[in-house]
């Protein structure tokens, strides 16, 4: 077996790329290498595999991130040792059918064809959504989440299926003028599972499910980031005949915050200072994610000056280190003045020391572009 090719690689997408850009990057690959239009040709049938693995990896926050750190050791089952992680076609169509839009994990008639293979019974995704504030996201948190979905139906009991006699698979042999040729695909009587149901009680359906409210406790990483939808495996709906429970997708949703405003790992802070703080100088309170911090205001401190507060920002998803606070100065000129105040304004207004003039480290922003490009 060659050595793995990089995940990034594979989906041809760079190490910053977003949730929605690998989505589409896996999209696309998933659809050019799709069986359906690559017939029995296996050469794109393990490039179609290569690209669900590292799919499956990278939409995933948490696995994401030990990739991130460890790579494909940080990720590998137990039972890895190179190759495709034991991902069937089942498994890729399983699970991530709803990225081709068909709705309910389903292809969209894709076994029309009368190919061998079909899925294996597994339960459907649920999808829930979940708010947090920055301060919930700073130190990563456990929620508690009320979600309706399917369970084994209580007092329901399987038994083996007598189609199949519990393999989950049937064999079929047709006669071509090769020979006979043996196909084996799905059990249809037990969808796979190789257990039909036994004991059906008053509440169950013919699959032996019903809906039931249940709590599941969340642990959401830090650092996580509006649109960022994570996966927990076998918490959606359980599957038909006691088979497989499909995945409880969550989509992370993060508040705005009333005074701070996040971009990526960093937060901003716009404080206002009077005009005698800025000339004096003074020790002003700003809040953080976590509470408030002093700062101190130099004086002679220009409105527009910006200082950092080293690590207050929010910690990144892969671990990569934490971001910081960067706050904004301004200074607040008063909108009214009293006659007394006027007064001494105007003496102000006369003194040398408070002409305008900005030396090489004051210079506005379009002067720094200037003096940039006449360098
Ligand atoms: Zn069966």
């Amino acid at each position: 077996m060659s050595e793995k090719r990089d995940y990034y690689e594979v989906l041809g997408v760079s190490r910053s790329a977003t949730a929605p850009e690998i989505k589409k990057a896996y999209r696309k690959l998933a659809l050019k290498y799709h069986p359906d239009k690559n017939p029995d040709d296996a050469e794109a049938e393990n490039k179609f595999k290569e690209a669900a693995e590292a799919y499956e990896v990278l939409a995933d926050a948490q696995k994401k991130q030990r990739y991130d750190q460890f790579g494909h050791a940080g990720v590998d089952g137990s039972g890895g040792g190179g190759g495709f992680g034991g991902m069937d076609m089942d498994d890729i169509f399983s699970q991530f059918g709803d990225i081709f839009g068909g709705g309910g994990g389903g292809f969209g008639g894709r076994r029309g064809g009368g190919g061998a293979r079909q899925r294996t019974a597994k339960g459907t995704n649920l999808r829930v959504k979940i708010k947090l504030t920055l301060d919930e996201v700073a130190d990563g948190v456990k929620k508690k989440i009320r979600v309706n979905k399917l369970v084994n139906a209580a007092g329901v009991t399987f038994k083996e299926c007598s189609t199949c006699n519990g393999a989950g698979r049937v064999n079929r042999v047709t006669q071509t003028f090769l020979g006979a040729m043996q196909t084996a695909s799905t059990c249809p009587n037990c969808q796979g599972t190789g257990k039909i149901i036994d004991k059906k009680p008053s509440g169950a359906d013919s699959q032996g499910l019903e809906r039931k409210e249940e709590v599941i406790e969340l642990d959401i990483p830090s650092g996580v980031e509006d649109g960022m939808q994570l996966s927990v495996s076998g918490k959606g709906n359980a599957g038909p005949f006691d088979g497989i429970a499909g995945d409880l997708l969550v989509v992370i949703e993060v508040k705005e915050h009333e005074e701070l405003r996040r971009d990526g790992q960093n937060v901003h802070y716009e404080a206002f200072i009077n005009f005698a703080d800025a000339a004096l100088g003074a020790s002003i309170e700003v809040p953080t994610i976590k509470s408030r911090a002093r700062i101190k205001i130099e004086p002679g401190t220009q409105s527009g000056k910006m200082l950092r507060l080293k690590g207050k920002g929010l910690p990144s998803v892969q671990n990569y280190g934490t971001g910081d606070q960067f706050v904004h100065i301004n200074i607040w000129t008063p909108q009214s003045l009293s006659k007394e105040e006027q007064d001494m304004m105007e003496k102000l207004r006369e003194s040398e020391n408070f002409q305008p003039n900005p030396d090489g480290k004051e210079k506005g922003f379009f002067q720094r572009v200037k003096d940039m490009f006449s360098n």
